[in-house]
């Protein structure tokens, strides 16, 4: 009863306005965190399934918030594409990125590729290209180690000028990966004039394999389409035994997940990972 009661006064409140000042604040602490340097990325194994060896590492970013404590990216992600404020904060995450992989590479380890998630505002940004360039360079960073992740609906928008700027991306000598495929409507044709390298097919589809239910087949058709285009396929969200076994025999390519390994700090991953270089 004391929940109907508020709900109908909720009828009342200027709910729009409240949503706004929400969104406004949350736009303020994101802001003083970039200054303040509340960020910090963990990074996600991605495993060739041939030879169980690490190939990638997934950025991720995390925030604590002095304001807010942890705040999860599905939340602050999209404030920070509509305010704009993924620019600087993308920028961060590249820089950073690039400059641990460029490190743990000077540890001696076999190299791996970093993965970098690029949203749509960063993509469309006139000097997108220049600032990619200006980064691997200030990184010392080799380009065939970076691997860029954005959404099929970003490398779908149609016009020259998203395959323009995937061809000069490409020219870079930077990889590029389509991110959570199979939930966006892509047009093979489309796809196949894309210079892509990777298709990640989306945690959703992977959920779906289980001993009892037919939800495979998508996967299946995902893992053939990659083939025939000559792209790699990397699975995302593995979690249990029969996914990975499933994925495998499918000839998958590569895999990430909790079954691997969590989004873990950078620490943390050389304790696990660098150790006995
Ligand atoms: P995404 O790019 O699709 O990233 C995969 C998400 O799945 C990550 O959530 C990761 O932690 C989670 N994950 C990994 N393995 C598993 C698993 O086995 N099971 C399950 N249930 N989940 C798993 P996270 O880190 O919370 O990130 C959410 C989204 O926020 C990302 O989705 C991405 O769209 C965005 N994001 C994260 N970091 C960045 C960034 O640096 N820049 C941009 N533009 N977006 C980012
Ligand atoms: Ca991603
Ligand atoms: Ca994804
Ligand atoms: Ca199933």
């Amino acid at each position: 009863a004391k929940e109907q009661g508020r709900k109908n006064y909720q009828f009342f409140t200027p709910e729009l306005n409240s949503r706004a000042q929400e969104r406004l604040s949350l736009e303020n602490n994101l802001r003083k965190g970039l200054e303040r340097e509340e960020f910090v990325l963990n990074y996600q194994p991605q495993v060739d399934f041939s030879t169980g060896r690490i190939v990638g590492m997934e950025a991720l970013i995390r925030w604590n918030s002095a304001e807010r404590g942890i705040v999860s990216p599905d939340v602050f992600i999209p404030i920070a594409e509509e305010t704009g404020l993924i620019v600087p904060i993308g920028e961060w995450v590249l820089r950073n990125a690039c400059a641990q992989n460029v490190a743990w590479q000077k540890q001696g380890h076999q190299p791996w590729r970093i993965a970098v998630n690029i949203s749509a505002r960063q993509f469309q940004e006139a000097n997108f290209v220049e600032l990619l360039s200006r980064v691997l360079n200030e990184t010392e960073m080799d380009p065939q180690w970076l691997e860029i992740e954005i959404t099929e609906s970003i490398a779908m928008k149609k016009g020259e000028s998203a395959v323009n700027l995937l061809n000069r991306i490409k020219e870079l000598g930077v990889r590029i990966s389509i991110d959570d495929f199979g939930t966006g409507f892509s047009s093979l044709n489309y796809l196949q004039r894309l210079p892509v390298d990777t298709l990640k097919i989306d945690q959703s589809f992977v959920r779906d394999i289980s001993e009892d239910d037919n939800g495979e087949e998508v996967i299946t058709t995902i893992i053939l389409l990659a083939r025939s285009l000559h792209l790699r396929v990397i699975a995302e969200g593995v979690e249990t035994k029969i996914q990975y076994h499933f994925l495998k025999e499918k000839q998958c390519d590569e895999m990430q997940g909790y079954f691997f390994s969590k989004p873990l700090l950078a620490e943390d991953i050389e304790r696990k990972f660098l150790s006995g270089f």
